[in-house]
C-alpha cells in the first residue's frame, strides 16, 4: 500500500512523523511527506497516523 499527504492541507503539526517515522517525514518547508511504501509490518501504525492527522489530509491505499 501507499501512503500519501494532501500538503495543501497539512498543518505541518508533526504527528504522523511522530507515529510511523518509516512512512512519514517533515520536509524542509514543514509539511509531511509519504517517503516510503506502507508494508505490511507498517500497516498498523502508518494508519493510526492517517486516523491522527488532525487536519484528515493522510490517505493510504
Ligand atoms: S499529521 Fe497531518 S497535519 Fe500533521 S504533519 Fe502529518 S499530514 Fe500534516
Amino acid at each position: 500500500m501507499k501512503a500519501s499527504v494532501d500538503k495543501d492541507g497539512c498543518i505541518g503539526c508533526g504527528l504522523c512523523e511522530q507515529i510511523c517515522p518509516e512512512v512519514f517525514r517533515m520536509t524542509d518547508d514543514g509539511y509531511a511527506e509519504a517517503y516510503n511504501d506502507v508494508g505490511d509490518s507498517l500497516q498498523e501504525s502508518a494508519t493510526e497516523a492517517r486516523d491522527s492527522c488532525p487536519v484528515s489530509v493522510i490517505d493510504i491505499a
